[in-house]
């Protein structure tokens, strides 16, 4: 398969190099000379525009920061480009509007398109281990779940364009709301005299559990190992969560819901991110809430 792989940041280098690995012909382009050099170590082959990846592509990936760069990509460099038989796929984690926007005009040109934004980061983007939430027709879905598999551990498909951002939107408003609440409840525990070890065997087999209690516990040295561990470093940065609860408050205000939490943990990452914290791993918000930010480095 002949794979046109544009945006090769943190998260697009390694899934193109998974596309490579897996024996696709992978051209590869994004506006940093660097992150091409890297997709060209790792098996693709450079493209000097991203018109020039696309022409011969069966396939389109497109791995980039935000809406205005899928929209201004798709219509400069996609749109009319690429060949009429080409799958186009947008991997990128954007609005609900940009996507069903592009959607809209790919199909109106007469392609196949998707948006399937992922969940797991770069270590999973590195390792083929990413979840795709996929938006397209039912009769497009076979034929991006192939496509997607090199760089996949499972492939959802979440309903019709724009779906997948839907999708990934509301679990990450879910995830930032829960995880907020595992660190106050592990501030408050921490207050009252309880271990932290003591807590967790009892949240993590009681009512209070759900993911961020006991997959990915933001208390260091309780449960499995998890960012909390290593200085919160890696992982999921609270830069990125706060995006995503952005990305959900904007659908939020648009569609006419009701997220009075997701909100309020936007406000919270905020202010994480407004002191510094953005690239820590967005479970290290608990510090702030036990006062002890000065155990961060
Ligand atoms: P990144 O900033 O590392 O990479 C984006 C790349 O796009 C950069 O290399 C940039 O040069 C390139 N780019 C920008 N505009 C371009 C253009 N017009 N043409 C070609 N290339 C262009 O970002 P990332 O961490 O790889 O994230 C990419 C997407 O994946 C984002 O939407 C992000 O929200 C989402 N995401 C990231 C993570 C994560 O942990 N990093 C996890 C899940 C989803």
């Amino acid at each position: 398969m002949r794979i046109a792989f544009i945006g090769l940041g943190a998260m697009g280098g390694g899934m193109a190099a998974n596309q490579a690995k897996a024996g696709h012909q992978v051209a590869a382009f994004d506006l940093s000379p660097a992150a091409v050099a890297r997709a060209v170590e790792a098996g693709c082959s450079a493209a000097g525009s991203a018109a020039e990846a696309v022409a011969d592509a069966d396939v389109v990936v497109t791995m980039l920061p935000a809406g205005p760069h899928v929209r201004s990509v798709y219509a400069d460099a996609i749109i009319g480009k690429a060949r009429k038989s080409a799958l186009l796929i947008d991997c990128s984690t954007i609005d609900v509007e940009s996507a069903r926007a592009v959607a809209e005009q790919a199909s109106a040109a007469g392609y196949r398109v998707a948006d399937a934004p992922v969940s797991g980061g770069i270590m999973a983007a590195d390792a083929g281990t990413l979840a795709f939430m996929v938006g397209c027709e039912d009769a497009v879905f076979a034929d991006v779940e192939a496509a997607l598999k090199p760089m996949a551990r499972v492939v959802i498909h979440a309903g019709s364009a724009g779906a997948g951002q839907a999708a990934k939107i509301c679990n990450n408003m879910l995830l930032g709301i829960s995880m907020l609440g595992t660190c106050e409840a592990f501030a408050l525990a921490e207050k009252l005299g309880l271990a932290a070890d003591r807590f967790f065997e009892v949240a993590s087999q009681s009512s209070g559990n759900c993911w961020s209690v006991s997959t990915y516990c933001p208390a260091p040295g309780v449960g499995p190992q998890t960012p909390a561990d290593r200085g919160y470093e890696g992982g999921f940065a609270t830069a990125m969560m706060l995006k995503d609860l952005k990305l959900a408050q904007d659908a939020a205000a648009k569609a006419g819901g009701t997220t009075p939490l997701g909100a309020q943990a936007q406000a919270l990452y905020a202010l994480f991110d407004a002191q510094g914290y953005g690239r820590k791993d967005f479970s290290a918000v608990l510090q702030m809430l036990r006062g002890r930010l000065d155990e961060l480095s």
